[in-house]
């Protein structure tokens, strides 16, 4: 099998089928993540298989080395190896030699990517943390490592494609022929490099050293605004297109072949000509969880470059490396996600340029990055240092206004450490902070803006609680909402205990596309797309879920994938099985809310905690009616409970630590889209009125302050 696959394709693409291969076929479920074992201080990097897959691996290679001539084997070994445990070779400036994980730092570095391996002799060297060795000590040692990774995981993380399914993942799935794929670039013809050169300033060289190519790809949104009309092919329209690349290393299958590394379109971003820097369709709408992942730009990077510049889109990357002459990526996608997937492919780096927009949101995302890639050789790029109102904000928009560039990477800062911190250091933060007031509020919920209006926005850091009688939609509220700050961009976990992963995923697909879609099943496969673009991902547990457990798999979620929300549904759930008294109870779900409040903290995510209350009262419920001691409110940030009114549903805001604005927001339930939307001018007026009658006086005689900011116009 593996001979014809040889004669068909060039040698990497046999390497990469036959990890294909191995790891889905016997080792794991079909949709199922790799697994991997994390802690905050103990990390592990890119790569995770089972012990068996090496087992199984190396009887494979036995075979296959009676079969090969002598001369290629030791080499074609090592490749082999190498991807199929996941380890991705990089370039260096000496030929025959590679980079790749040293397989003694793997899980006490963060991103350790130190060893080179010389593939002439399969000898390594770490220049970290010095060990050198044999091949033979090399697969030992590695083998080991990854087979503690998964004795110790009980967990696995899918996203949203696999829970939808349609993720079989056999390499990239495009939609049409990768030749088709390739030949984009050549369809770029001399009038639109004229229109880009005048328009976004880009030099033609530049958009054909990058392979920008063009490409027609179906417009989602006109395709649902067309519906009944057409078919998809009518909705068609003239895309440019930017490809996501890695370089994988091909064992030469003759003897007078050079190796090489080759580049390989792993992803397809199509936009408009007219809003290059808004996706209107990626091509695998999901990232490969295979062997490759890729970055904009990558093939471009000479193998012995010191230096990359990482920017956030496919124009910043462009506009830098055109202005600085230095190599110049961006990331996958425009969400702030630096995944685990691809940070070997940053590693043979020594100096990061992080060159994301200049704003609260882009620099947060900077500082997290620096974290993930090392700090010591990573720069933090500041496009408008004096903070001008109409100062660039990206490389692109730089060039655009015509800025020095080259001197904004020379003044490039390091990270600053907390404990050195003086207000000196503090002051430009705080002054972006003063002048920009709304990008520190957060997140803002575009579905239900009443709610903005009290908690002005879903920032990380914080804990809310959500509460409410049983029945009252608890987990479609929430659903909604964590999908609504989803859709701007902030990559969310869910560790739903209560109800199954899939039955989740159905919902918030319906929540999405605002409609029954079982109605509409034309629609389906544009929703699915959508939602499989999503920076959404789910938790599932396989054995206990103390909580140690949960934060561990939190905590590697924030690590792989820059989770910045992460939803756990429900409390008493996922302590179920523990605590044998209910005094037990109660101190076992004290400490692990205290646990979650300091996770929250530390790793500056939001944690949003759904709590039963204590009994289902007919009455409505306060701060003192949720589930157990106090401790429980007084360690979140945001208290928000849904309450049966008389007349309808309300959120109620009990506590807010941000500002301390407390309130209600009523609601109406559409029950084709599962969705709920606040209320209209003229709704809202009757309701006040009702309200204000009814329980208002009846429940709070005094006047709480949760009425104050309540509009009142009779
Ligand atoms: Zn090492």
């Amino acid at each position: 099998m593996f001979t014809t696959l040889i004669r068909a394709r060039s040698s990497l693409i046999v390497l990469r089928q036959q990890s294909i291969l191995t790891t889905r076929h016997l080792h794991r479920s079909p949709i199922i993540k790799k697994p991997h074992t994390a802690t905050i201080e103990i990390l592990p990097t890119s790569h995770s298989t089972t012990s068996t897959t090496v087992g199984h691996e190396s009887r494979q290679v036995q075979q296959q080395q009676k079969q090969q001539p002598p001369a290629r084997r030791s080499k074609k070994d090592i490749i082999e190896f190498l991807y199929k445990n996941q380890q991705h070779p990089v370039p260096t400036g000496t030929p025959n030699t590679i980079l790749t994980n040293c397989p003694h730092c793997i899980r006490i570095r963060k991103a350790s990517f130190a060893a080179t391996i010389d593939l002439s002799t399969g000898a390594y060297k770490c220049r970290t943390c010095h060990s050198k060795g044999s091949w033979n000590q090399f697969t030992k040692t590695l083998s080991k490592k990854l087979q503690v990774d998964q004795v110790d995981t009980n967990y696995q993380v899918y996203n949203s494609s696999d829970i939808l399914g349609g993720n079989n993942d056999t390499g990239p799935r495009f939609s049409r022929p990768l030749e088709e794929i390739e030949s984009y670039p050549s369809h770029v013809s001399s009038e639109l490099k004229q229109t880009w050169l005048e328009q976004y300033k880009i030099d033609p060289a530049v958009l054909e050293l990058y392979q920008v190519g063009v490409a027609n790809y179906t417009n989602p949104t006109a395709y649902l605004e067309e519906q009944g009309e057409g078919s998809i092919e009518s909705s068609t329209t003239e895309c440019i297109t930017f490809p996501q690349t890695t370089l994988t290393y091909t064992v030469g299958e003759k003897e007078e072949q050079e190796d090489e590394f080759k580049i390989e379109t792993v992803r397809v971003k199509a936009c408009s000509p007219d809003q290059p820097n808004d996706t209107l369709v990626l091509d695998p709408p999901t990232a490969s969880e295979s062997v490759s992942a890729g970055l904009f730009g990558y093939h471009t990077i000479p193998s012995d470059a010191e230096a990359v510049i990482l920017t956030r889109r496919e124009m910043d990357a462009m506009a830098a490396y055109q202005a600085t002459g230095i190599p110049s990526i961006s990331l996958p996608t425009a969400n702030y996600q630096l995944q685990e997937s691809v940070l070997p492919l940053v590693e043979r780096f020594s100096k990061v340029y992080l060159w994301l927009d200049d704003d609260v949101d882009g620099q947060m995302a900077a500082e997290r990055f620096a974290h993930k890639l090392g700090e010591p050789r990573c720069l933090l790029v500041n496009t408008n240092a004096e903070g001008d109102a109409d100062g660039p904000r990206t490389a692109h928009q730089a060039l655009m206004q015509d800025k020095n560039l080259l001197q904004m990477l020379q003044t490039a800062r390091r990270l600053k450490h907390d404990e050195i911190m003086d207000f000196h250091d503090l002051r430009e933060e705080v002054f972006r902070e003063v002048m920009n007031p709304e990008q520190t509020a957060g997140v803002q919920s575009k579905d239900l803006p009443q709610l903005n209006a009290i908690l002005k926005g879903h920032r990380p850091g914080e804990l809310t609680i959500l509460t409410g009688p049983t029945g009252s939609g608890k987990t479609t509220i929430i659903s909604q909402l964590s999908l609504d700050y989803c859709t701007s961009g902030v990559p969310t976990l869910w560790g739903s205990f209560e109800i199954p992963n899939k039955r989740l995923a159905k919902k918030m697909l319906y929540q999405l596309s605002g409609k029954d879609l079982s109605k509409s099943p034309r629609e389906f496969d544009i929703w699915a797309d959508k939602f499989e673009q999503l920076p959404l991902y789910f938790l599932k547990f396989f054995s206990s879920t103390a909580i140690r457990d949960v934060l561990k798999a939190c905590s590697h979620a924030v690590y792989a994938y820059d989770v910045r929300h992460i939803i756990l549904d429900n409390l008493q759930f996922m302590l179920s099985q523990q605590g044998r008294s209910s005094l037990d109870r109660w101190e076992l779900q004290d400490d692990a809310v205290a646990e979650l409040r300091k996770f929250a903290t530390e790793q500056d995510v939001h944690i949003t905690l759904v709590v039963h209350p204590r009994k289902d009262a007919n009455d409505l419920l306060d701060i003192n009616s949720v589930f157990g001691s106090a401790k429980v409110t007084q360690e979140a940030d945001n208290v928000v409970i849904i309450q049966k009114g008389e007349t309808r549903r309300y959120l109620d805001i009990k506590k807010n630590r941000y500002d301390g604005t407390l309130g209600s927001v009523p609601y109406e339930f559409e029950a084709d889209a599962l969705k709920i939307r606040g209320l209209t001018e003229e709704e809202q007026q009757k309701f006040s009125q009702e309200k204000n009658t009814s329980f208002y006086t009846k429940f709070s005689p005094t006047g709480s302050s949760s009425m104050t900011r309540y509009p009142r116009k009779y």
